[in-house]
């Protein structure tokens, strides 16, 4: 088998353990087979072929653990709910998944999405029919009619965008198994969801109907995450048994030592808010949401820091997939959130964003660790992410990648154009009023 060997470079291999000056790494095939001197030797009688990495950093592929891969950036959930077809946007989904690539992505979980595209693209790349990162998907989100961060475009039945209504806990049943039959890795339930003319989130699940879909999930092998802004949802869902918390915004007290108590993997996933907070004016947003940041933050920052000091699994994820998280760029941006105001230092940021999230694919011992018998998922870049972790969105910083032991190429993807009909366009930024045209 053809062996790799990236000589001499400085390792952060993803345990929390500091960088390692000079330390080659080798590979065969799809995995990584020493580290060290033992690797150095193993190189020098096996004849592989070696690429001089010193003076740059060697670490594993950076896993993401909340991705939307199949929505195709909307800008609005009308674009998101309304103008997405099938075969369109598994096309548009392809291309996005070697973006993500390139962004040093080597796997990422899929937590829902359009139709039941996201198993077909985790087949397609596993197959080799399409080049991406390996993946772990989900397909619809489960909802009640009341759920949804959609507001009415949620049905009363059926299936919208994203969205899968289910009525009643026979229902509940019914779906979960045809989405496991479907391919589903995960189930994803919107515990929490908005409606018009109500503030915030609340809680629209019981603790009751959480708990059926996480037994039907768990019976089949599959796990449940659960998307929680609000502190009895974060309760409830723990209790139910669900396997991921998602947001876990305004978490409480009763909340954080359930979270504790069961290590109940959490991920903040506040890329989206911290983009929207800190650029949203260089992307023509709206003012009016960027003070939801902070508040989110002062609220839930402290407790997840808590909950992270008492062995909670903080997962790293990016929320990419909408026009304020485009995919191939903000994969990093977590970690930095983690560092600024969760306190962590950029070694246990990276951490969370390689090994830790491990537990989102179900990959613990599979990636995200740089050690003999793992999969060869290597990142080597220009820099020192453990003095600063932004240098980890910076793909121009990037030398080489390896996805389950094959080289990628770093060329950028061409930039793909909007697709027919894909984005909404209004008639008018504003009312014409007779006076706008006389002013
Ligand atoms: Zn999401």
């Amino acid at each position: 088998m053809a062996e790799l060997l990236l000589s001499g470079g400085t390792l952060i291999d993803g345990t929390g353990a500091g960088p390692r000056p000079n330390t080659s790494v080798l590979v065969a095939g799809d995995r990584i087979v020493a580290v060290g001197a033992e690797a150095d030797a193993a190189a020098v009688t096996g004849g592989a072929t070696v690429i001089d990495v010193s003076g740059l950093t060697v670490m594993p592929g950076l896993i993401d653990a909340h991705v939307h891969v199949t929505l195709g950036e909307p800008a609005s959930n009308d674009e998101l709910f309304h103008r997405r077809e099938p075969a369109a946007a598994a096309f548009v989904a392809a291309h996005s998944a070697r973006r993500i690539l390139q962004a040093g992505v080597t796997s990422f979980l899929d937590v829902d999405g359009l139709y039941n595209i996201g198993p077909a693209l985790r087949d397609a790349i596993a197959c080799g029919a399409v080049e991406g990162p390996t993946m772990k998907a989900g397909t619809y989100a489960l909802m009640t009619a009341v759920g949804g961060t959609a507001g009415r475009f949620i049905p009363d039945q059926g299936t919208a965008g994203y969205a899968e209504v289910v009525r009643d806990k026979d229902e509940m049943i019914r779906v979960v198994r045809r989405q496991v039959k479907d391919g589903s890795d995960v189930i994803k339930v919107h515990v929490t969801g908005s409606i018009p003319n109500r503030p915030g989130e609340i809680q629209v699940w019981t603790r009751e109907e959480m708990k059926v879909v996480c037994d039907t999930a768990h019976d089949l092998g599959v796990t449940v995450g659960a998307h929680c802004r609000g502190d009895a949802a974060t309760l409830d869902s723990i209790l139910a048994g669900a396997d991921i918390i998602w947001h876990a915004s305004y978490m409480g007290e009763a909340a954080l030592e359930a979270m504790v108590e069961h290590k109940v993997a959490v991920g903040p996933v506040f890329t989206f808010l911290a983009n929207l907070n800190q650029y949203g004016p260089k992307a023509g947003a709206t003012s009016s949401v960027r003070d939801v940041f902070r508040n989110e933050m002062e609220q839930t920052g402290a407790m997840l820091r808590r909950a992270y000091d008492a062995g909670v699994p903080l997962l790293c994820g990016s929320e990419s997939g909408f026009s304020i998280t485009p995919y191939g760029h903000w994969h990093a941006r977590e970690m930095e959130v983690f560092v600024e105001h969760l306190g962590l230092t950029p070694l246990e940021a990276i951490t969370c964003c390689t090994s830790t999230n491990a537990i989102a694919l179900g990959q613990q011992g599979e990636v995200g660790t740089i050690e003999a018998g793992r999969r060869a998922d290597i990142l080597v870049l220009e820099g020192d992410p453990s003095l600063d972790v932004s240098i980890l969105g910076d793909k121009s910083r990037f030398r080489h990648l390896l996805c389950r032991g094959r080289q990628v190429e770093l060329a950028p993807v061409p930039e793909r154009t909007p697709l027919p009909s894909e984005r909404a366009a209004p008639w008018s930024a504003v009312s014409l009023t007779w006076e706008l045209a006389h002013s």
